[in-house]
């Protein structure tokens, strides 16, 4: 679903991906984890097309997406992205917070977009928040209806960047079982994260990636019990 092929990215000066390379399948949940500033973002915002590689290349269902000619448009629709804060419209209620995008850019109708919304609300366990404003959210509501305003769009593949980090500890969880729950229907993921034991739990397959390179990638069982590298090793005695 996803191959990544030997990507770099540069910020000015900065080299911040180093020739990343690895391959998503469908239905396949992948945790990346390492340091901050370690270039997690970056390869994420790669996928999505918020950041053009500065070489390399990247496809999608077998389309490449870094392609000049590719329909950029095209290809964000069938990618969901989630970020550490929420990044709500504050000034529509839940339920247009989720219609907003079908009606506009699938050009759904009205009642269409809401039946559909109003399902991912009740996934997401927010039915009865269809018309409150954001402002009056707690910060785990806010992101989960976050992860169903993307769900809404029909994407192929998810995108989560530090999904939780924002939050106070006691709403964490929510947010993880609703993340779980969305990798047991089959949706392909790629998760930026810090919350080691959800990616033990969840994921099928570890990223290590420490200053721009992927330096580990394995079962969780492998990386967590017997991690091959020296970085690796310090991450996880730090973050354990
Ligand atoms: P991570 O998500 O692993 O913490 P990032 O991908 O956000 O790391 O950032 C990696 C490096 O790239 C950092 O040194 C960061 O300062 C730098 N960086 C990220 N985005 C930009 C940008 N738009 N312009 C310049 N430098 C950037
Ligand atoms: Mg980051």
């Amino acid at each position: 679903m996803i191959k990544v092929d030997q990507i770099t990215k540069s910020f000015g000066q900065l080299q911040v991906l180093k020739g990343i390379s690895t391959q998503i399948g469908k239905g396949e949940v992948v945790a990346i984890i390492g340091p901050s500033g370690s270039g997690k973002s970056t390869l994420l915002r790669c996928i999505n097309l918020m950041e053009e590689p500065t070489s390399g290349s990247i496809f999608i269902n077998g389309q490449e997406i870094t392609d000049p000619k590719a329909n950029v448009m095209k290809i964000r629709q069938q990618i969901g992205m989630v970020f550490q804060h929420f990044h709500l419209f504050p000034h529509m209620t839940v339920l247009n917070n989720l219609t907003y995008a079908p009606i506009k850019v699938k050009g759904l109708s009205k009642s269409e977009a809401e039946k559909k919304a109003k399902e991912l609300l009740e996934r997401v366990g927010l039915a009865d928040k269809a018309d409150a404003y954001p402002s009056r959210l707690s910060g785990g509501q806010k992101q989960r209806v976050a992860i169903a305003r993307s769900l809404v769009m029909e994407p192929d593949i998810m995108l989560f960047d530090e999904p939780t980090s924002a939050l106070d500890p006691e709403m964490v969880k929510e947010v993880l079982e609703v993340m779980k729950g969305l990798a047991h229907t089959g949706m392909t993921m790629a998760i930026v994260t810090h919350e080691m034991r959800f990616a033990e739990e969840v994921a099928d397959r570890i990223l290590f990636i420490d200053a721009g390179r992927l330096v580990e990638e394995a079962s969780p069982a492998e990386f967590f019990m017997r991690p091959t590298s020296e970085r690796a090793k310090q991450f996880l005695e730090k973050v354990r």
